[in-house]
């Protein structure tokens, strides 16, 4: 119909609206980033749109976004000549929030102004970050292939509702109009608009244009009629030399790229020539996503070929532990048409599969060398996903392996500081294993009676406390040759860490206490498989001890959460 309608927001959408509102005044200049970023994706579909269909062009084929001003109506307006929207694909986008994952995270508010700033940031704010300085916004679009005479405007003062209505609109793509606040004047300023868009939109791959000024006429001449002219460098940031490209502008690009708010924490750029040729930028983000533990969640690279965006969340090029890292793939080898059923059979995909993981896992070890602090806090954010990683990728296990971080008896602390590096190089005399200890929590692991004699020879020992450390531990095996034993499990055979006259002593006890042993095992012979005398305790009287070949504790509580 063409008729006006009025909708209501998705309630998701609405508490959204109005968190963004009160908790962004600190940073009201990022909606022009979500603005021209959406502009810039509009472009890259258009382009992808127009490969199997050249008329989307419409004899208009130089993308580009414009940013105009009105002082006096107060009014900043961002128009593109990209894919544009049709009316059903405009209440879809902008009436609703189609992330999956916004009412888990309107759950993580705290209230606190700050710390929900951050955390929208996190989520990405888009299109509604409009309403930070506008009190009321309007868009008008066209879907590219449409004709003028559908095209749709929306309308809306971001509270309840918003209105679609049909409108004429001669130039494909999308215009966004803002009518400023009244505190928020200063985005009807030139200077200031150009200085935003150069800090935040300079790697955006099409021009960002705003009027120029023309010199004052001499006399006798006429004033020159403004024209629109590039505000930012307009070259893809991923093409252009390293050695050109400042921190700043990497760390743009990563917002461009990942939506996060947080400062990524480094970033591994590389061009391959040879048998394949590609371009991959990758980003370690500083803080992990809400939805990292959503099987669901969206995540891999955005994919380029030869500079056209395919598409985005191309997750054939990463394996599933490395699902945090963000970033663009742009290749030379694969074709125009490609789709996710073709990349999932492509053998390049494969090759460059292996090399982006070898360029994440080089990139983590150099993080971990030159910088503990930055590799405590990825740990921090993302280790459990990481020590997925020796399950599913069994080629890479050494160098996953030398990432991992533990919390040990060295210092009791519940932090993951130590790697299996530290632990080899402290091993005693004679200890040929790398021991471990499986608990609940940190506290439960801690305080396990299985250590008593480990702590009185002074033998560091692993302490486990994650679910995923049970899976981690049975496809490690080893590391540096050295095997790894957990030590609540079967006889503890300690080997050349055991004096002989402790050997013996153990022998006489065993002999001494023979018929309690008997008694207590004829008691328990329903519960328990055997009981023994140790030497494993020094100050509890007794502990339970699960044999080598029964389930660890902490798989054995995996299996009975998932119902097994
Ligand atoms: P995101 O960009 O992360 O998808 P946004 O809130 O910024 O989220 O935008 C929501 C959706 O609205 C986009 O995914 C897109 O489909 C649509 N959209 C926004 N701006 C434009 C535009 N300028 N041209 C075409 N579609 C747009
Ligand atoms: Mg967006």
């Amino acid at each position: 119909t063409a008729e006006k309608e009025t909708l209501g927001f998705q309630t998701e959408a609405k508490q959204m609206l109005q968190l963004m509102i009160h908790s962004m005044y600190s940073n009201k200049e990022i909606f022009l980033r979500e603005l021209v970023s959406n502009a810039s994706d509009a472009a890259d579909k258009l382009r992808y749109e127009a490969l199997s269909n050249g008329e989307l062009y419409e004899d208009d084929a130089d993308l580009r976004v414009r940013v105009t001003l009105d002082k006096e109506n107060n009014t900043l307006s961002i128009s593109d000549n990209g894919i544009g929207m049709s009316r059903d694909e405009v209440i879809a986008n902008l009436g609703t929030i189609a992330r999956s994952g916004t009412a888990e995270f309107l759950k993580n508010l705290s209230g606190d102004g700050k710390k929900d700033s951050q955390l929208i940031g996190q989520f990405g704010v888009g299109f509604y970050s409009a309403f930070i300085v506008a009190e009321r916004v309007e868009v008008f679009t066209r879907r590219a292939g449409d004709a003028p005479s559908s095209a749709t405007h929306w309308e809306s003062s971001g509270e309840a509702d918003f209105s679609v209505e049909d409108c004429e609109k001669t130039d494909r793509g999308t215009t966004v109009v803002l009518h400023l606040r009244a505190d928020d004047t200063e985005f009807a300023d030139d200077w200031r608009v150009r200085s935003i868009i150069k800090k935040y939109s300079d790697h955006i791959s099409i021009p960002v244009q705003m009027l120029n000024t023309p010199p004052e006429p001499k006399e006798g001449e006429e004033k020159e009629e403004p024209t629109f002219e590039a505000v930012n460098s307009a070259t893809a940031l991923w093409t252009r030399p390293r050695s050109e490209v400042t921190d700043d502008e990497y760390q743009a690009f990563y917002k461009h790229v990942s939506h996060d708010f947080s400062p990524a924490l480094n970033w591994s750029h590389n061009k391959v020539e040879g048998k394949l040729e590609y371009t991959s930028l990758l980003y370690l983000p500083g803080q992990a996503p809400m939805d990292l533990w959503n099987r669901d969640a969206a995540r891999g690279l955005k994919l380029y070929v030869q500079r056209t965006f395919i598409m985005d969340d191309a997750e054939q090029f990463l394996p599933l532990y490395l699902r945090f890292v963000k970033g663009v793939i742009d290749s030379n080898d694969l074709s125009l048409n490609v789709s996710r059923e073709i990349l999932q059979q492509d053998p390049a995909v494969d090759a460059m599969k292996s090399a982006v993981t070898k360029r994440v896992l080089d990139m983590l070890s150099k993080l971990a060398k030159n910088d503990v602090d930055k590799y405590q806090q990825f740990w921090k954010a993302f280790g459990q996903v990481l020590k997925e990683g020796p399950a599913e990728d069994f080629g890479n296990k050494e160098k996953i392996a030398k990432l991992l971080r533990f919390a040990t008896t060295h210092d009791n602390k519940a932090e993951q500081t130590h790697s299996l590096e530290d632990y080899v190089a402290r091993m005693k005399e004679g200890q040929t294993k790398i021991y471990y200890v499986a608990g609940e929590s940190h506290k439960t692991a801690s305080s396990s009676p299985h250590l008593e004699v480990f702590r009185k020879k002074g033998i560091e020992v692993l302490l486990l406390s994650e679910r995923v450390d049970d899976w981690l531990m049975n496809h490690l095996a080893d590391f540096d040759g050295k095997s790894f034993l957990d030590v609540g499990r079967g006889e503890l055979d300690l080997g050349d860490l055991e004096d002989e006259e402790e050997k013996k002593a153990q022998e006489v006890l065993a002999e001494e206490h023979k018929d309690l042993v008997e008694r207590v095992n004829t008691i328990l012979t329903e519960k328990v498989e055997s009981v023994r005398v140790t030497s494993r305790l020094t100050e509890s009287p007794a502990c339970l001890v699960v044999t080598e070949d029964d389930m660890g504790a902490q798989m054995r509580r995996m299996m009975e959460a998932a119902g097994q």
